[in-house]
């Protein structure tokens, strides 16, 4: 059992234990919560490679959390238990890259990695605590279906997940809809996604009805996603090591800096990442800060990968913090800055680089169709548009040494459209989309209003 306390980067919050850290997400002085050391495992790494993913999932978690070993391990089988393929995160080579597909979880998105996990931790840490938790999430996509089948059937958990009626394509929408499990409420709120959030920040705002409704998030900053998420990290660079690689390069497609800020973290743990390759679609916040040094927000425009359509990346503070020397008030600095101005401008010598581990670009919408095609047509290998994006981006940075690891966040099937613009056919399926169509589903349609939606919670929630 690890006693590795969490402090906040905004340096304001008393530090907390794991269980804390991951029931309350986000520091009450409005930063982020990280670890208040990141272990170093090189000299384990060999030992590490005959491990399975669950096994391997142990010995890191394990590093950070404060759960007594067996139940540690229990946790994390029930939560890769779910998963349809035998090695979890499992790598094919596609032409000159190697794709690590991470969807095979129950809603066909990485997001299931992170979400199955913290379901389960939630549901763990309220049973010692006898406690009760309302989760209330708002969606455009993706993460609402993941949220989902992280607590569906839970006893001490509801979720209450608002997604814009009719404005969701209608797999995600059959996804979360046909949820039945008594503790799932889907609302289809007459707004948009907008509205939707909006809604949410003004109830969580109001603190004494949160309290009274023990509410409570499941967003992409909390501690436990981003540590769910090193694992896969780990595994398919070890698949390269036995190989004989010295270093890899990782590939990922990135909107809220989640999934990348986790391969970050394993490359200080003592994983030899010789390069982190950050791609974004049209929204491109986040490549352009790579390549500036300016994170500066401009409007988010739909594109054909919708769950990176973000402009501020929620984890990028925990990165900006490492950048800035851990120093807590240059970084409430920058960030107030930031949330006044829009804008942060990271100081830099001349000649100095951002990061040179990180290469940063971005795919706009006739790079990703020509990607999809490419390597459907090249190497019989189907990308969903948001692999695309990373794929097209890693092209540019092969390396004669380093094999390149392409992140696969998404199964094509859930994303048709795309592949039909693509390549003029519906090549895109899996029999669990399919059987959709035909399922019972229940949902419940409210006005995009905050008093609607208060008195929905206040005659649904614990
Ligand atoms: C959420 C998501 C992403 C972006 O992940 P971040 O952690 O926000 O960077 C990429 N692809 C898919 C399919 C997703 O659902």
């Amino acid at each position: 059992m690890s006693a590795m306390t969490y402090i906040s980067t905004r340096g304001q919050t008393k530090s907390l234990g794991f269980q804390d850290a991951v029931m309350t997400g986000l520091a009450p002085d409005g930063g982020l919560i990280i670890p208040a050391k990141i272990p170093e495992v090189s000299s384990r790494l060999s030992s590490w490679s005959t491990l399975s993913y669950p096994d391997l999932a142990f010995e890191l978690i394990k590093l950070y959390a404060d759960l007594p070993d067996e139940d540690l391990r229990e946790l994390i089988q029930r939560s890769y238990a779910t998963f349809r393929h035998p090695e979890i995160t499992p790598t094919v080579k596609a032409g000159p890259i190697h794709i690590v597909e991470l969807f095979h979880g129950p809603t066909l998105a990485f997001k299931d990695i992170a979400l199955q996990l913290l379901g389960n931790l939630f549901e763990y840490i309220l049973e010692r605590r006898s406690g009760h938790l309302n989760i209330l999430a708002a969606t455009s996509g993706d993460t609402g279906s993941a949220a989902i089948y992280g607590v569906r059937g839970k006893e001490r958990i509801r979720i209450f997940v608002m997604h814009p009626k009719g404005r969701v394509s209608p797999v995600q929408e059959r996804q979360m809809t046909s949820v039945l499990d008594p503790n799932v409420f889907n609302l289809a709120v007459e707004g948009t996604f907008d509205d939707c959030q909006q809604i949410m920040k003004a109830i969580f705002r109001d603190v004494a009805f949160k309290e009274k409704y023990h509410l409570g998030a499941v967003n992409s900053v909390n501690w436990a996603r981003v540590l769910a998420q090193m694992v896969y990290y780990f595994y398919a660079a070890l698949r390269q090591l036995e190989s004989g690689a010295r270093q890899v390069q990782f590939a990922v497609p990135t909107g809220n800096f989640g999934d990348i800020l986790a391969g970050w973290y394993a490359r200080q743990m003592g994983l030899p990442i010789s390069l982190l390759i950050l791609a974004t679609n049209e929204n491109d916040i986040l490549s352009r800060f790579f390549n500036t040094g300016t994170y500066s927000v401009s409007r988010v425009v739909p594109t054909l990968s919708p769950a990176m359509d973000i402009q501020v990346a929620s984890n990028f503070e925990r990165y900006l913090y490492y950048r800035l020397g851990q120093d807590p008030e240059k970084l409430r600095s920058l960030m107030e800055t930031f949330e006044a101005t829009g804008s942060l401008t990271l100081p830099l010598a001349p000649g100095e680089a951002v990061d040179p581990l990180f290469a940063a670009g971005s795919a706009d919408r006739q790079a990703t169709l020509a990607t999809i095609q490419e390597f459907w047509r090249e190497h019989r290998y189907l990308l969903d548009p948001h692999t695309a994006t990373g794929v097209h981006v890693a092209k540019r940075h092969l390396s004669r040494e380093d094999p390149t690891l392409c992140l696969a966040t998404a199964h094509p099937a859930k994303f048709g459209d795309a592949i039909r613009q693509a390549l003029g056919e519906d090549l895109a399926h899996h029999e669990l989309l399919d059987k959709l169509e035909t399922a019972k589903t229940r949902c419940d349609t409210v006005p995009a209003d905050e008093s609607a939606i208060r008195n929905y919670l206040k005659d649904k929630a614990f």
